[in-house]
Order: C-alpha cells, then sequence, then structure tokens
C-alpha cells in the first residue's frame, strides 16, 4: 500500500463527552506536512491481517498548530459500539503508547478557485474534524473573504464539540456562521435549530446563488446532502464530500 508509515506517540487524550475523545499524537517531523481537510491512518494492534487493523482519522488540528505544539496533530474520534478500533482506542491506548501512523492523505482540501467563492461546510458529529482544520487554517492565513458557513448537527448539546471555538470565530469574523443543529435536543432552554442539517442549508440558499458546498460524516447524511443539493441546482463541481463510511 501507497504512502510511508511513522511511529507516532500519544501524549494527551482528553475526553469530550461520553463517547467522544481527542487524541494527540507526536509524529517525527517529515511526517507532519499536511494539507487542512486530510487524514492519517492508524495501524491498531486489532488484527493478525495488515489491512484489517487500519482505521483513518481526519485531522482536526491545522498546519499552523504544528508552530506551537511541534510535530503534534489532533484527532478527534467518537467510540462505535462494538467497532473494534475504536474499543481498542478507548479502552486500551492510552497517553504514552506508540501507534504506527501513516502520512497524511487524501483529496478532501479546500480548492483555491473556491477561496473568493461562498462556502458551506456541513458535517455531523466527528465530521467536523476536517473543518476544524480548514477553518483555523482560513483564520491563520486570513485565505476567504467571502461568507462561511459551518452547519453542525449533533443529537444533544454535548456533542457540539468546539463549540467554544466556533463561537469565538463567530463573533470575531462577520463573515463565519456558525449553525449548530440538535436532533434530540432534549433542553427546553435550546433556542438554536432543531432537526438535520439539511434544512438548515435549504432555508439559506433558498435563493440558490452561487455556493460550494464541503460535506463530512458517514453515508447516510452525505448522500441525503448530495441529492437535496443537486435538486436546488448544484452541481458535482460545487459538492465536495469525505465519507466516513
Ligand atoms: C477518510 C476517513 C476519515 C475519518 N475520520 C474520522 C474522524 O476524524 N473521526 C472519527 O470518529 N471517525 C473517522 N472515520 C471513521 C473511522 O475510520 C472508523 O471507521 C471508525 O472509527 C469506526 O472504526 P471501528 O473499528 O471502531 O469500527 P468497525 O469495527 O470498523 O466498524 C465500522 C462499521 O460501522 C460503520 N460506522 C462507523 N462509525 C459509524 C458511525 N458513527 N455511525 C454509523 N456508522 C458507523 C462503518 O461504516 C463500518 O461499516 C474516518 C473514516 C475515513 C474513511
Amino acid at each position: 500500500m501507497f504512502g510511508k508509515w511513522y511511529e507516532s506517540t500519544c501524549i494527551k487524550i482528553e475526553a469530550v463527552n461520553d463517547t467522544v475523545r481527542r487524541f494527540w499524537l507526536r509524529l517525527p517531523v517529515e511526517a507532519v506536512a499536511f494539507k487542512a481537510g486530510q487524514f492519517v491512518t492508524l495501524d491498531l494492534p486489532i488484527s493478525q491481517r495488515r489491512t484489517q487493523r487500519w482505521r483513518s482519522y481526519s485531522i482536526a488540528s491545522a498546519v499552523a498548530d504544528v508552530a506551537i505544539a511541534p510535530n503534534v496533530i489532533e484527532l478527534v474520534i467518537v467510540r462505535l459500539e462494538n467497532g473494534a478500533g475504536t474499543t481498542y482506542l478507548f479502552d486500551q491506548f492510552k497517553e504514552g503508547d506508540v501507534v504506527k501512523v501513516r502520512e497524511p492523505q487524501g483529496q478532501f482540501v479546500l480548492n483555491e478557485a473556491h477561496l473568493q467563492e461562498e462556502l458551506c461546510f456541513v458535517c455531523t458529529g466527528t465530521g467536523v474534524a476536517p473543518f476544524r482544520s480548514m477553518l483555523r487554517e482560513i483564520s491563520a492565513k486570513k485565505l476567504v473573504d467571502a461568507p462561511m458557513h459551518l452547519i453542525f448537527g449533533t443529537r444533544y448539546e454535548e456533542g457540539l464539540l468546539y463549540r467554544a471555538e466556533f463561537e469565538a470565530l463567530a463573533a470575531a469574523n462577520e463573515n463565519f456562521h456558525y449553525y449548530p443543529v440538535l436532533s434530540r435536543a432534549s433542553a427546553a432552554d435550546w433556542t438554536g435549530h432543531r432537526g438535520y442539517v439539511h434544512a438548515v442549508y435549504e432555508e439559506l440558499f433558498r435563493d440558490k446563488r452561487p455556493a460550494n458546498f464541503y460535506l463530512c460524516g458517514w453515508n447516510i447524511m452525505l448522500d441525503e446532502a448530495k441529492e437535496r443539493l443537486k435538486n436546488m441546482g448544484y452541481t458535482p463541481q460545487q459538492i465536495i464530500m469525505e465519507s466516513y463510511g
């Protein structure tokens, strides 16, 4: 299989809520060159067969973060019930452990031609990871002048990953708009969007103005979003996707 493998050390693990954790890995210096939106593949000790041990995770940190914490990347991972890889990562993997990581890969990166046009990022759960990386990159380098929207779906308020960061970004940058959407909001005081991400971009872009949509998460959300955006008149070139499976 293509791509170089490196030994990395886990330097920190932090629980965000009951099912999501952030993992920080330190890589050799030559392994940390990546573009916002790319992913790494971990070789986990969960099978005798090499390819059955591999699990991919989007890099949630930005290239600029590497200057602050040298050679460190951040991953944000949700535990999947009975999932072989995540059961290992949540129940056995700990700070100080070494794991093999394949060099960053993937085509889900910001297209330069899209930086002058309105951008809409749509995700559910840990599908926010590549967008967190892209938004940190965009902010650090002031790459985009056009409006940017992040529509982030999850079940409950506890699932709003990086909420404070996105709220701060929205407060500091009038071009950035953050739309958290809760499908099972229990709190009566939740005044934000309820339901699924789809209704939010359909309403936001009901005038069908030019925009590029970046979608990330599991196929059930991606397939529906692709179909709905197509029905709104957006072309395949305007819909860029990363599937988690
Ligand atoms: C390019 C890429 C980037 C990814 N980035 C991330 C990331 O940043 N964070 C992250 O948490 N995961 C990410 N994933 C998913 C990750 O690679 C694993 O599939 C996931 O962690 C489950 O692995 P597992 O071994 O626990 O489950 P497995 O034992 O491999 O079982 C996985 C099965 O469950 C499905 N599945 C997995 N997760 C879910 C889910 N939440 N909801 C519904 N079905 C699911 C898969 O399609 C598959 O059929 C990414 C996947 C890809 C391909």
